[in-house]
């Protein structure tokens, strides 16, 4: 892991109309780093990733991937957003996987995944394929190329969300509940896929209520309630050794 910020949210304030759902957020995550972000429903972990990933724009802050700033304050204080072509740069550099797959259910698992490489980022198609393969072969989809994913269980086609997402070389995965969706003999599988990127130092945000496994795999967890980050720090200490009553009272329900 070195010091070098992948992405860096400052002071990120999101409200739905007179609900505020983000007050005043920073994170940043480092190259190699794997963080947890852990909380009750309705904490505001979603609308978090969903801003720093642009399908939500926040209303001010400061978000930056590497050097590419996407959003910055105005004189106002109002986050004011880069150009498109800036916000497109920025979204190749991460890549997003969802609790339910969101896979395309016309196109078949080798399409899914090769799609967004050949047509967006226009890269020559026999590395593509061969990319893709080698992913398959290594979330253990070999030989699901060419069905679709109605045919695979929930736990294949989450992998196969995994594999689309590390086909684009994002240099930051984020996963929102990626296997809450999921039986556990399912899951097991998934979070597996995820350890194994763990491993290999892949730059990681996770929401999950896995607790075990964010204890395992996570460098750093965040708990979030209210739209704030109530705490953070390393795993062990974060979840074996809470600070605050509200990150306790939370914990307490996996007992
Ligand atoms: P979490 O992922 O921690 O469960 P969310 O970010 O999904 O939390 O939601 C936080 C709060 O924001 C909730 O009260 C939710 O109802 C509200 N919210 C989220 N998205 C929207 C939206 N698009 N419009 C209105 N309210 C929303
Ligand atoms: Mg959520």
């Amino acid at each position: 892991m070195t010091d070098k910020p992948i992405v860096l949210l400052e002071q990120a304030k999101k409200s739905f109309g007179d609900a505020i759902v983000l007050k005043d957020i920073s994170l940043s995550v480092s190259q190699g780093e794997v963080v947890g972000i852990i909380g009750p429903s309705g904490g505001g972990k979603s609308t978090l990733l969903r801003c720093m990933t642009l399908l939500e724009t926040l209303d001010s802050g400061r978000l930056a991937y590497g050097d590419l700033i996407v959003a910055e304050n105005d004189a106002a204080g109002r986050a004011a957003y880069a150009s498109k072509a800036v916000q497109r740069e920025a979204k190749m550099r991460f890549g997003l996987v969802f609790q339910n797959f969101n896979l395309f259910p016309h196109y078949t698992v080798l399409k899914n995944i090769t799609d967004a490489p050949l047509h967006v980022q226009k890269r020559p198609k026999d590395e593509v394929f061969e990319h893709a393969r080698a992913l398959l072969g290594k979330m253990g989809l070999a030989g699901t190329e060419d069905k679709v994913p109605c045919e695979l269980s929930g736990g294949m086609q989450q992998r196969v969300a995994i594999a689309r997402a590390l086909c684009l070389n994002p240099e930051v995965l984020f996963f929102d509940e990626p296997t809450s969706a999921l039986d556990p003999e399912l899951t097991k599988d998934v979070l597996n896929v995820i350890r194994d990127l763990a491993a290999e130092h892949m730059t990681m945000v996770i929401v999950t209520h896995e607790m075990s496994f964010a204890r395992d795999v996570a460098d750093r967890v965040i708990f979030m309630d209210g739209g704030v980050i109530v705490e953070e720090g390393t795993a062990a200490d974060l979840i074996n050794n809470p600070r605050h009553e509200r990150t306790r009272a939370f914990l307490a329900n996996y007992e």
